[in-house]
């Protein structure tokens, strides 16, 4: 078909299954366990559904303000987007426009970075981690028209002390740097506080894991006010009312609610640390995660029979393709009760 060779052709990320199953424990996506904070519940109850008549702020000021205050930053260093997602797919497009060098990221991360990259024409290239999944902060000292990392990375968990973060926005000041800060709040420090320092510095982070928000769609980028203009510049050429009535109220109430909000984190970590324990036990290997989520691999059973195990009996986990990960399985965090039935399961299979 002749329009077909101006088709804008891409392979799109695959995101994990949702599956609708009734009893299911539901392990694959790193969502929160518990739900939103009470205050969420309270702002729904209290929404006039008549301003949905109108439409939303187009600069999400009520919900960039609430962040703003939270992080201890000015509202011209936020920048709001439709999930994390979206606001690295801004972030892409806005900052990775070096058409000569490549963008740098590590070859075992979040799958949606090369999508992007593929999407956007930007040309890439992955640094291997270590045998032990670790970054390697020289590989990113080499020529480059930006760097993007999680930390902690996903889905290895392992996250990189603040000292290594410096190390690598140190030696790229003539690019963006961008810290993908999704499961941050599980354990690593965050990077924030050098958004001060380095006007290339670009953190990202998300409602959807440690705020249990995933189906409300929010995450933002804080950094230096020029990167933020000229994000919001790009935000505005391309869809200006990104988020709706509904979110900008639920989102607001829910970074209002630091107390809700450490509890749950410490909820997480709780059973993390405890869940750790038994899966070493149960002769899993894995480095210590600072995430929500585990990345284990046994090295007597094959991770696809133990998901394919662990799915007949409607608990879901996360397995990838790719060469170096294929024998690795994500666990999310669940509630106590979750990982409990997920120890058991386990425990027959392999006591089998
Ligand atoms: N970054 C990383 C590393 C992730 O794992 C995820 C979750 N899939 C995201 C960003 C995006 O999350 P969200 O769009 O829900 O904020």
């Amino acid at each position: 078909m002749s329009w077909e060779k101006n088709v804008r052709k891409v392979i799109p990320y695959t995101p994990g299954e949702q599956p609708k199953q009734a009893d299911m424990i539901k392990l694959n996506t790193n969502e929160c366990p518990y739900p939103p904070s009470p205050k969420v519940e309270e702002a729904l109850k209290n929404f006039d559904a008549d301003q949905l008549r109108l439409y939303p702020d187009p600069a999400i000021k009520k919900l960039t303000d609430a962040i703003a205050e939270y992080y201890h930053v000015g509202e011209e260093q936020v920048f709001v987007g439709v999930g994390s997602d979206d606001v690295l797919a801004m972030s892409f497009l806005t900052f990775f426009n070096d058409k000569e060098n490549p963008i740098l990221f590590p070859d075992i991360t979040y799958s949606f970075y090369d999508v992007w990259a593929e999407l956007y024409r930007i040309p890439y290239e992955t640094q291997a981690l270590d045998e032990e999944f670790r970054i390697l902060p020289q590989d990113y000292q080499k020529k480059n028209g930006g760097v993007i990392f999680p930390n902690p990375n996903a889905p290895t968990g392992r996250m990189l002390p603040l000292s290594v973060i410096e190390q690598i926005i140190e030696a790229n000041r003539d690019v963006v740097v961008i810290v993908d800060e999704a499961y941050i709040d599980f354990g690593g420090e965050s990077a924030v506080p050098l958004t001060e320092k380095y006007d290339n510095l670009l953190v990202v982070q998300t409602f959807s894991k440690s705020r249990a928000m995933a189906g409300a769609r929010i995450g933002f980028a804080i950094g230096d006010p020029k990167l933020i203009k000229y994000l919001n510049d790009v935000k505005f050429s391309f869809n200006s009312y990104t988020m709706d009535h509904i979110t900008i109220e639920t989102g607001t109430a829910a970074i209002q609610d630091g107390t809700y909000f450490k509890e749950t984190v410490a909820k997480i970590v709780c059973t993390r640390e405890r869940v750790s324990k038994e899966l070493r036990k149960l002769g899993f290997q894995f480095a210590d995660s600072s995430a929500n989520f585990l990345f284990v691999t046994h090295p007597a059973h094959k991770a696809e029979d133990i998901q394919a195990m662990l799915r007949e009996n409607h608990v879901y986990v996360r397995h990838f393709g790719g060469e170096r990960i294929c024998n690795y399985l994500r666990i999310t965090i669940g509630t106590d009760d979750q990982m409990d039935r997920l120890l058991s399961l386990l425990n027959g299979y392999l006591g089998a």
